[in-house]
């Protein structure tokens, strides 16, 4: 099954997707998590991500799709991926489905989550990140462990993203409104998209998510 996780930044795509994992024994492909851990490499294509990513920039299509046709062909998404901040762009989209088919697959679901932009400004400034693992924390809701580290993989590498300022929302915020929304449209006349509500617990929208994923 290949899913994709919509929605803007800091809805919740990256917590939601983690805990699909188990659930449908399929893999995470986060086009984020992965240019964060390129860019901690400290490669030259690592420094070229960097610039557009401080800024709140969507990184230029050629150089995210590389990046994701690398990871596509790894043998762990030979059965279907959970697809998270990925298609961000119309011609994303295009080559998402172009790289499925020659598989003989398709996107068989893309969940929207809905979340207002002051829930988002207050989840995303307080959101703390592994950038070894990508696992995320909440200074308030699930506050990262005191020793600073990782519950998840134990590396000593939790950080609050240089990006998740509430200027820096604002401006990726902006971007999905004008690059990624879209998509949406794209892909409504092939009856994929489901829109959920993402304000609620995160098991509260886990249990929407699964939901939306029985009805395909
Ligand atoms: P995320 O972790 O998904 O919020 O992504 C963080 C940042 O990485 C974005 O603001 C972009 O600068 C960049 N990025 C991640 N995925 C993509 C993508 N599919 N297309 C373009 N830029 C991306």
């Amino acid at each position: 099954m290949d899913v994709i996780l919509f929605g803007p930044p800091g809805a919740g795509k990256g917590t939601q997707a983690k805990l699909l994992v188990e659930t449908l024994a399929i893999p995470q492909i986060s086009t984020g998590d992965m240019m964060r851990a390129e860019r901690a490499s400290g490669s030259a294509l690592g420094k070229k991500f960097d610039e557009y990513m401080n800024q709140g920039l969507l990184v230029p299509d050629d150089l995210v799709l590389e990046l994701f046709a690398q990871r596509l062909r790894r043998p762990d998404a030979a059965e279907g991926a959970i697809f998270d901040g990925f298609p961000r762009t119309v011609p994303q989209a295009e080559a998402l489905d172009a790289k499925l088919g020659e598989l003989g697959r398709r996107v068989d679901r893309v969940i929207v989550l809905e979340v207002p932009l002051d829930l988002i400004i207050e989840r995303v400034t307080g959101r703390r990140v592994c950038l070894s693992c990508g696992q995320t924390y909440h200074v308030r809701y699930s506050p990262p462990p005191p020793s600073g580290e990782c519950s998840s993989c134990g590396a000593n590498d939790v950080v609050q993203r240089a990006d998740d300022t509430e200027e820096k929302v604002r401006t990726r915020d902006a971007g999905y409104h004008r690059e990624t929304l879209p998509i949406l449209a794209h892909y409504e006349p092939t009856g994929v998209v489901a829109k959920i509500d993402g304000v609620g617990t995160i098991e509260e929208i886990t249990a929407r998510v699964l939901g939306a994923l029985q009805r395909s």
